[in-house]
């Protein structure tokens, strides 16, 4: 099948996806002159690069992310900016903080690069935006039917409700979650009323960019030795789970939130009481309304279960590609 990537505003390299007209990588790996970077997870913002460019409200948790070399620079949402021959502009993703569709507009042909997405709003994150393109460069990590997302309410109350009970048994709440966007969601939805509530250093880091940003968090104390946390809720990232970490808290009730938590191999698989289905990447009604939504006459599919939606896709009669994997790696923690 002849490749739809059109050579003159995106390619795919082995770095990841280039725009040969505007000389710009689109969250590369290795080591390039210029990033465009969607957002600060860590298999989109790598260390390395020379120069930076991403959103405004990016731009602190990027730095946070790739250190103090690099020369970073960002754009307010929405606003274009001419490289070279393009015109290239960041738009609300509703990811994490900050997180960006990227826009690439070259002789009125429009292209989009989703970066991660949900349409579905949240107190931490800026609301998703429609793009209208030609083009559509989407991620599909939970591109199943069996992934179907409730409001988030719904799922704030079964964490306060799971943190209420184990205070009522003298039990630790120890609820994993990823550093960087997970965390600071479920910190968003708890009730501070039930306890002390506590963060690993990981999730620490990366309060500051978003208290700035003016989203809501309540008080988070740093995890110390030697404390008594029964009745608290401690946050932690999954790369602790299995850490010496984890043993201050002997006897605690342990907590996964994730998109994954929707289905029975990954609750299996870890070594917790309670798993809460919280995602911040969009389900499978959400990839099709977006999807279709652009009015893209192509869509390119990255990052996890493509095939399924390339096959509902076409047969509505829209052109699709699923992206080699080997350059978009999927994130198994988000
Ligand atoms: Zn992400
Ligand atoms: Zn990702």
């Amino acid at each position: 099948m002849k490749s739809l990537i059109d050579k003159s505003i995106l390619t795919v390299r082995r770095e990841g996806l280039y725009c040969p007209a505007g000389d710009f990588y689109i969250d590369p790996k290795g080591r390039v002159e210029n990033a465009l970077i969607t957002h600060a997870h860590s298999d989109h913002a790598r260390a390395g690069h020379k120069n930076y460019l991403c959103s405004d409200s990016s731009r602190e948790l990027l730095r946070i992310r790739i250190g103090k070399d690099g020369v970073l620079e960002s754009l307010p949402f929405g606003k274009s900016q001419k490289i070279r021959d393009v015109y290239v502009s960041f738009h609300p993703a509703g990811h994490i903080l900050g997180s960006a569709q990227i826009r690439i507009e070259l002789k009125g042909m429009v292209w989009v690069v989703s970066g991660d997405y949900k349409p579905q709003p949240d107190r931490t994150s800026e609301p998703f935006e429609l793009i209208k393109c030609h083009r559509f460069i989407s991620e599909c990590t939970f591109g199943l039917p069996v992934y179907k997302w409730q409001p988030e309410e719904v799922i704030h109350k079964e964490i306060n409700n799971w943190w209420k009970k184990n205070k009522e048994d003298g039990k630790i709440s120890l609820l994993f979650a990823y550093s960087l966007g997970k965390a600071q969601r479920v910190l968003a939805g708890l009730d501070p009323s039930l306890g002390i509530v506590y963060a690993h250093n990981a999730v620490h880091s990366f309060l500051n960019a978003y208290k700035n940003a003016g989203v809501e968090l309540p008080e988070v104390k740093k995890v110390e030795k030697q404390k008594d946390y029964n009745g608290s809720i401690i946050l932690a990232p999954p790369a602790v789970e299995d850490s010496s970490w984890t043993k201050n808290f002997r006897g605690a009730r342990r907590g996964f939130a994730s998109g994954w938590m929707a289905i029975r191999g990954p609750r299996k698989r870890k070594n917790v009481d309670r798993g809460f289905v919280l995602s911040d990447h969009a389900d499978w009604s959400g990839l099709i309304d977006v999807i279709t939504g652009t009015g893209a006459e192509k869509i390119m599919m990255t990052h996890g279960n493509g095939e399924s939606i390339s096959r509902y896709l076409t047969e509505k009669g829209i052109k699709t590609e699923v992206l080699a994997d080997s350059v978009f790696q999927r994130e198994e923690m988000e």
